[in-house]
């Protein structure tokens, strides 16, 4: 059965379509679309080969084999072009899933929904789809055994633009999440407050160089957003 985690990240990819998950250790997610007739067929990219193995333990045990596909290979090179509409990139750092689709980045079109979950780093993603052009065009954030997962949802066609003249802190932030903020997202916040507090706390306390002035300076930003979104 599906972690809390993986049914939400399910529960964003649109229906009737074909899906790849990229990175998907025992492709979990995929056959689970694909039994619940969510995705009409799926491809399961995995670059190593436990994984790789574990992912075709699971295609067969079920009964899946033809329909779901795993291959072996980096991020989005195992994908043919136009070959699926969905893409999933679930439980890696924002930095690395922002690389994969960078990396992949000619693999993209056609593909009309991307659905990600950064375990951290959600920013890099943001950052990413913002200048790519895409529409980030829905958000998540959940708790699941007492750690907190992000789930961005991104679209090429759409024109919709989540960001106002606060991007930088809406970015940081998560422009949907800030806006229905729910306990997942303010523990997570109230969170990231009290760490970037006592960061700032210790780098005062330090013999202060050019770089740990900035750094200082960053901080007191992140500070006055959280608290700003927070109040
Ligand atoms: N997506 C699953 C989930 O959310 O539960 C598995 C997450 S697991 C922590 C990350 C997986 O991504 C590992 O199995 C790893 O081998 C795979 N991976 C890391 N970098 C990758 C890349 N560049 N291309 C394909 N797979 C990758």
């Amino acid at each position: 059965n599906l972690s809390m985690r993986l049914k939400r990240v399910f529960d964003y990819i649109p229906e009737g379509t074909r899906l790849a998950d990229i990175g998907s250790d025992h492709a979990y997610l995929p056959c689970y679309a694909v039994l619940n007739k969510r995705c009409t067929s799926a491809i399961v990219g995995e670059i190593t080969e436990g994984p790789f193995n574990s992912a075709r333990s699971t295609i067969r045990q079920s009964g899946l084999e033809g329909i779901v596909e795993a291959r072996m290979g980096d991020g989005l090179e195992v994908l043919k072009p136009n070959e699926v509409d969905v893409i999933t990139i679930a439980g890696m750092g924002g930095s690395l899933i922002a690389s994969i689709l960078e990396k992949g980045k000619e693999k993209l079109q056609g593909v009309e929904t991307l659905v990600l979950q950064p375990n951290i780093g959600a920013y890099q993603i943001r950052n990413w789809l913002d200048q790519e052009g895409y529409s980030l065009i829905k958000e998540d954030i959940l708790e699941e055994d007492t750690k907190i997962y992000e789930i961005l949802v991104a679209s090429k066609s759409s024109t919709y633009k989540p960001y106002s003249d606060s991007k930088n802190k809406e970015m940081f932030i998560g422009p949907h999440l800030m806006h229905d903020q729910n306990d997942a997202f303010k523990k997570r916040w109230n969170h990231e407050l009290k760490n970037f507090e006592r960061i700032l706390i210790q780098l005062q306390s330090a013999k202060q160089t050019e770089e740990s002035i900035q750094k200082i300076n960053e901080i007191k930003q992140k500070i006055e957003w959280i608290n700003e979104v927070l109040a």
